[in-house]
């Protein structure tokens, strides 16, 4: 709730900032490691949109995967969940490089 909040103040923002007066559709990213549901947003968003730049606009979300860097293998590997191993060597020094992103991308306006 308090997210998607925030998503419609982003959009309210952009529009004093670039002088749009109307919000089409709305990209987001929603990383696969976020802890957050996508569906929980698209629920809450015609609710908070309503009466503002950002009502009626078509939300589309974007679910990048897992990844993160392995120290011991020196390469990026998918990681299906945070605290998961590395697929290639069972090792756990890790960093997360992918999958925590929650952003707007991209709005397109009139
Ligand atoms: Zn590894």
């Amino acid at each position: 709730m308090a997210l998607t909040r925030s998503i419609v103040d982003v959009i309210r923002d952009q529009a004093g900032a670039q002088g749009f007066t109307a919000v089409r559709a709305v990209r987001l990213e929603i990383g696969a490691l976020s802890h957050v549901e996508p569906a929980a947003i698209l629920f809450c968003f015609d609710a908070i949109s309503r009466g503002t730049i950002a009502e009626g606009a078509r939300l589309e979300v974007e679910r990048p995967p897992g990844r993160a860097f392995c120290m011991p293998c020196g390469a990026p590997v998918p990681l299906a969940q945070r605290y998961d191993p590395c697929p290639l060597c069972g090792g756990h020094q890790m960093v997360l490089v992918g999958g925590e992103e929650l952003r707007v991308m991209e709005l397109e306006v009139e």
